[in-house]
């Protein structure tokens, strides 16, 4: 006997037809260099269908006012929308309570939340806080302020070779000092998905709290936070399939409640008076000032597109491409590729002997190609392998074994062109 989640997903599987999703991406129709664009840069940013640019449109054509506070119409339509769009976030990522739900800017701004919030309450001067050696700068710097602050120490989890966090190192940096673990699920210069769930378990028999940078994982692959029990969460809308400028932060309700205000303003106070401030209710307390509205709707109604699609199928789409593709790079001479975990998804990152990246993404932007190249935000990383920059091609739902074709066709150009 097959479930109803499982029959859902066997008939949107029967469903699953990337030239069909590719109409729903407006953009992909363009020429580049009169060339047919061939975007590979998911990392950076995703692509947003008709049905979120549709949203954002109309949320700005028919009910644009301020939310919460207006007794208007427009106003109650508008609040609805905004509410509405957390909760299909709380429910995307199975989040007990819509009040563990914080719009932010994006992934970025709910770290410098926590690290400004939870950190400056509950790090102390000889305190240490982990991280990991593949961190975006943006779970790397707000700790290293914290850190600078409060007189406490970062430490870093190493990994190996192939790009794997080395478990067992983790494991010893574990001691009385510890007081908090922030660490990315999936990489976006590598591709690796971390063990999160090994490690939060790990790190809560000594009661440590762990917060996960979700960017690159909550477009790929399901995040449930209840199962994780990660006590944060932190992604950005743009990356999967919404607009840029919103985020969200998921924390666990018993960890917000003890946590002072990010930022002080309207919409977070509960009463002002000269002599003081009782602050609003969760998640509003965290919410100063007049949000992204249009964008907090575009994100509700990309994770809709999403769920439509389902997030399993897109996951099984994009690993066989990135099975493709990594077997396909493997035949370009003199490639190596940087990231080479078990646990991976819809990242390539790669280097190629004696050609700078700016050189390899400036070829493949004449082809009609964009990948990106640099060191992704993950300097620290690119030390760690001894590289000032790699050549990054990633992969969303819409993208095609022709398109890796094309890919690939165009870096043996370049070894053609460069290599002699
Ligand atoms: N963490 C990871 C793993 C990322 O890939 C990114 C974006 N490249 C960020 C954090 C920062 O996200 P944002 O710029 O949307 O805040």
């Amino acid at each position: 006997m097959s479930t109803e989640a499982e029959i859902a997903v066997a008939v949107s599987k029967m469903k699953y037809d990337v030239n069909r999703i590719r109409e729903d991406f407006p953009i992909l129709k363009k020429k580049v260099h009169n060339k047919n664009l061939v975007y590979l840069d998911n990392a950076a940013t995703t692509q947003k269908p008709t049905y979120v640019i549709d949203k954002v449109n109309k949320y700005y054509t028919s009910m644009n006012a301020n939310i919460h506070r207006g007794v208007h119409a427009l106003s109650q339509e508008a609040t609805e929308e905004f509410e509405s769009a957390r909760i299909q976030i709380k429910q995307f990522i199975n989040a007990l309570g819509k009040n563990e739900i914080i719009f932010t800017r994006g992934t970025t701004e709910a770290i410098n939340l926590v690290a400004n919030s939870y950190g400056r309450k509950n790090i102390n001067e000889g305190d240490e806080i982990i991280i990991s050696n593949m961190e975006h700068h943006s779970n790397i710097v707000p700790w290293q302020m914290l850190c600078e602050e409060k007189k406490s120490k970062l430490r870093i989890i190493p990994i190996n070779d192939d790009g794997e966090l080395i478990v067992e190192q983790f494991e010893k940096l574990i001691n009385e000092r510890t007081k908090f673990i922030s660490l990315v699920y999936v990489s976006n210069s590598l591709g690796t998905i971390n063990p999160v769930k090994k490690i939060i378990d790990y790190a809560h028999q000594f009661k440590i709290p762990v917060m996960l940078d979700a960017a690159q994982a909550v477009n790929h692959i399901k995040v449930d936070v209840q199962k994780l029990n990660c006590d944060f969460l932190a992604f950005s809308g743009h990356k999967i399939y919404g607009p840029t400028g919103i985020g969200a932060l998921y924390g666990k309700v018993e960890l917000l409640e003890t946590m002072p205000p990010y930022q002080g303003g309207g919409d977070m106070i509960s009463k002002v008076t000269f002599e003081k401030t009782t602050y609003n209710e969760l998640p509003h307390k965290f919410e100063a000032g007049t949000p992204d509205i249009a964008g907090a709707i575009g994100l509700g109604a990309a994770i809709e597109y999403v769920n439509k699609t389902g997030i399993e199928n897109i996951k099984e789409h994009e690993t066989s491409l990135l099975e493709y593709a990594t077997k396909q790079i493997a035949e370009v001479p003199g490639l190596k590729i940087i990231g080479n975990a078990k646990e991976k998804t819809s990242v390539l990152s790669f280097v190629l002997d004696n050609i700078h990246p700016h050189d390899i993404g400036t070829f493949l932007d004449f082809e009609g190609v964009a990948i990106r190249t640099g060191h992704h935000c993950t300097q620290p990383l690119m030390q760690r392998f001894k590289i000032p920059a790699t050549s990054r091609a990633s992969f969303a739902m819409y993208n095609t074994k022709e398109e890796v074709d094309i890919l690939i066709q165009g870096l043996k150009k370049i070894i053609e062109v460069f290599g002699k």
